[in-house]
């Protein structure tokens, strides 16, 4: 069969197994495999797929019908701009953390030059936060954690394929417990589990089966995490640096008030995305 078949039928197949957006997976599965980008699947529509790149191909499409996320079937995942290897068992970048760096980057903006920019990001995953935020800032010093050793090693190899390492350490630890040098950093910035029990029986089946709950599970209300940050982010902040937290799509009035009770921090608020869902919540270390 040529590409323009297997591909319609490798759509038709997702669509049955009710996969969301059933022809784009099954373009960027056929992309994969053939090592073709999109628009060259249509300029060679009427190539032969291999032997065996059907069978691989059916594979992949049986393993997306199970919900196997399609990052982890390609083993990438894309964040703005940057291209991430990511692996089961460790978070899978989302677009809409990408606001989350855009406000970072806008806080190291107010800061002004302050010679090296020194960034903490917590529980960096496979280190979108981290590498965007250092590729975007030739100035920055960023260390990131996390406490799962598997995406620290998945990080680790993002590093080194971006060719950050001198900029970007990493360190094992448990939000701040193994940090040490308090009071020294500029921006502080986490997408910290957040998902809420009732909201976690609600999850894509991509996510609830094939994600890490470490990563997601924010407790009762969601906001577990998120408290233990803020009471213990102003004592690693420099005076007036910022902290940044990703948030759930309901939990920013509460992030800010629990920011608001919080006596090291001062002007809390919180940003929308492009649909005005308010994602982001920053606050400052007090100075003086
Ligand atoms: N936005 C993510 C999801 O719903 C949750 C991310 C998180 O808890 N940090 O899949």
């Amino acid at each position: 069969m040529n590409l323009v078949g297997s591909l319609q039928k490798a759509s038709d197949f997702l669509d049955r197994h009710e996969v969301p957006s059933p022809r784009l997976d099954a373009e960027l599965l056929l992309c994969h495999i053939t090592s073709l980008s999109r628009m060259d699947l249509y300029l060679n529509y009427d190539r032969p797929l291999l032997e065996t790149e059907t069978d691989r191909y059916r594979d992949l499409l049986v393993r997306r019908a199970k919900r196997v996320p399609l990052q982890l079937l390609t083993g990438t995942a894309y964040f703005r701009g940057l291209e991430l290897k990511v692996e089961p068992g460790v978070f899978i970048p989302r677009p809409e953390t990408e606001v989350l760096v855009e406000r970072a980057l806008e806080a190291a903006d107010i800061l002004g030059d302050l010679g090296p920019l020194r960034v903490l990001d917590l529980g960096t995953g496979c280190g979108p936060i981290a590498l965007s935020f250092a590729g975007e800032r030739p100035e920055a010093r960023v260390v990131a954690t996390d406490v799962d050793p598997r995406s620290l090693e998945t990080a680790r190899e993002n590093v080194l394929a971006l060719g950050l390492e001198d900029r970007v350490r990493l360190v094992k630890s448990d939000l701040f417990k193994e940090i040490g040098d308090p009071d020294s950093y500029h921006l502080v910035v986490s997408n910290p589990p957040y998902v809420a029990a009732e909201e976690y029986s609600r999850l894509p089946p991509e996510v609830a089966e094939h994600e890490p709950k470490g990563a997601l599970w924010g407790g009762e209300d969601g906001l577990d995490v998120i408290r233990e940050i803020i009471r213990d982010a102003p004592g690693f902040l420099e005076e007036g640096g910022f902290l940044l937290l990703e948030v759930g799509e309901t939990q920013a009035e509460s992030v800010v008030g629990l920011m608001e009770s919080t006596q090291l921090l001062e002007s809390p608020m919180a940003f929308g995305d492009l649909a005005g869902k308010k994602r982001v919540v920053r606050a400052r270390r007090q100075s003086g």
